[in-house]
């Protein structure tokens, strides 16, 4: 009386095949589970001998063991409910042992067999297919980020009666449809046309999302960096399909997946609480869970007030920050998260806000505004590419400045000066200028003297590191993509250098 269905677990962003193998023994009865069960896992048991009483198809008054193999690799979550429910009924012969051959079975079960959604789909699915397997079965809910995944027949329930029918009788099961091919146009009530003057800040705004660089904003409450950092998602350009997969797979294993937004379609945009935790921020915690900087893998983190975030957990941003991903190390295993993002913060110049401000008087002691200062490090600092004053808006010259330049206009730009990035990059499978080595800066950022003399002049006067200076060369060749240049000249060295120039002003 022995029954295997196959089921699968995710650790981190990898998903393993998990054997679920049901044994039905004489004696009495008896439910156990083995193979390092743990947390939910556990109590699957209570679900699943609920779900089957209340469904009427009884639990077997025998001794019940389930084995979940392999054994040394922990089981966490609830997705073994319904492998293990439809395992007992294959044992006890109410569905036919070989109806779910080639299939992968994941699911939660509610007390009365309702199926439930489960995180990580997305990333099971795929493997199912690399694994060979012909067919998954998945909750209704999470049918359509499973039917993303190619050559893969997916079917999905939303209860456990409807299974077991289906497959007793030899019936098919319902297909999941996939989501649309095209992703819909991004639905976002702002625009840059709202923001009005601010030119220097609409500017690196652009050559951010131009080349995917870092970007501090600081100026006074009120200024507008805010405002400025949440139209980003405007003007960015669009996700291919492989970087929508990524960001639906860190998704899936998150919970966000929404059933009828399957595929994540818009680049990410994250903005954390300065009380934000360092787990929730990079990652880890009891649960292993990706962080805020996964959450924003090919997108935006945002950083309000960057001041108040603790040291600590700015300062774990540097390794994500510099290698594009991050490592949680656990007890049994290390795990190992995507987190390729822009960082983008905003800053006031001094606790009080006004420091500079050509109308209001800083109250601050000049300590008091260095220690400000102080608290973001000069290697986290050193990371922004573009360090950018905005300024106070004038009320009056508000009320008659022409309406900015709209975010379709600036995109269009955008999206210029990447493709010429994608046909210079295009041998080394890096997206942007922001993300090159030093093998790609020497062979596209070449210099002319005068241009390389600017440069050195600029690096002995602000005592710039030698990190600074390959962003510096970076951002100019993301400057002169925006003016359709081949080549870096000395004014698109100069205007890079000017973004370095903001915080090394004295208080
Ligand atoms: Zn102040």
């Amino acid at each position: 009386m022995l029954a295997n269905i196959t089921s699968g677990a995710v650790l981190g962003i990898e998903a393993y095949r998990v054997d679920v193998e049901v044994d039905l023994g004489r004696g009495m009865m008896t439910f156990s589970v083995v193979g390092l069960p743990a947390g939910a896992v556990c109590e699957s048991r209570t679900r699943v001998k609920s779900a089957l009483d209340n469904c009427g198809y009884g639990f077997p008054q025998r001794r019940v063991t389930v084995n979940l193999a392999p054994g040394h690799i922990r089981k966490q979550g609830t997705a073994f409910d319904l492998p293990i429910a439809l395992g007992i009924l294959a044992a006890d012969g109410k569905i036919p042992p070989d109806a779910l051959e080639d299939t992968l079975v994941v699911g939660e079960l509610s007390l009365d067999g309702r199926v439930r959604a489960v995180r990580g789909v997305l990333p099971l699915a795929a493997h199912a297919a690399r694994l060979g397997a012909r067919r998954i079965l998945v909750p209704a809910d999470n049918g359509g980020e499973a039917a993303v995944v190619e050559g893969l027949d997916v079917r999905a329930v939303d209860h456990l009666v409807e299974a077991v029918e289906a497959l007793a009788e030899g019936q098919s099961l319902p297909v999941a449809s996939p989501p649309p091919d095209e992703p819909p146009e991004l639905d976002c009530p702002l625009d840059m046309t709202d923001v009005r003057g601010q030119g220097q800040a609409r500017r690196a705004l652009e050559i951010a999302a131009a080349g995917g660089h870092n970007l501090l904003f600081i100026g006074p409450p009120g200024a507008g960096k805010t405002m400025l950092a949440r139209r980003l998602p405007t003007i960015v350009p669009p996700m291919n399909f492989a970087e929508r997969l990524d960001c639906s797979t860190i998704a899936s294993i998150s919970g966000l997946l929404r059933p009828d937004a399957p595929l994540v379609c818009h680049r990410p945009f994250r903005a954390p609480h300065h009380s934000v935790s360092d787990a929730a921020l990079i990652g880890g915690g009891p649960q292993a869970r990706p962080g805020e900087v996964s959450l924003a893998h090919h997108g935006v983190l945002f950083l309000d007030e960057l001041p108040e975030f603790r040291r600590n957990a700015l300062e774990s941003l540097r390794q994500p920050l510099e290698d594009g991903e991050v490592v949680v190390a656990r007890a049994q295993a290390t795990l190992c998260y995507p987190a390729r993002f822009m960082l983008v913060a905003s800053m006031n110049p001094c606790p009080c806000g006004y420091h500079g401000h050509p109308r209001q008087a800083c109250e601050c002691h000049p300590i008091a505004v260095r220690t400000y200062r102080n608290r973001i490090s000069g290697p986290l600092l050193d990371r922004f590419d573009l360090h950018v004053g905005v300024d106070p808006v004038d009320p009056a010259a508000l009320h008659f400045a022409p309406p900015g330049e709209a975010s379709s206009v600036i995109r269009d730009r955008v999206l210029q000066a990447r493709a010429r990035q994608r046909t210079r990059l295009e041998d080394t499978g890096l997206a942007c200028n922001a993300h090159m080595r030093s093998r790609e800066i020497a062979a596209h950022c070449a210099l002319d003297d005068t241009s390389r003399r600017l440069l050195m002049t600029a690096m002995e006067r602000l005592a710039l590191s030698a990190r600074a200076h390959d962003r510096i060369l970076k951002v100019a060749r993301t400057i002169a993509d925006l003016a359709d240049s081949p080549r870096i000249t000395t004014g698109h060295i100069a205007e890079a250098i000017q973004y370095r120039q903001l915080d090394r002003a004295e208080p």
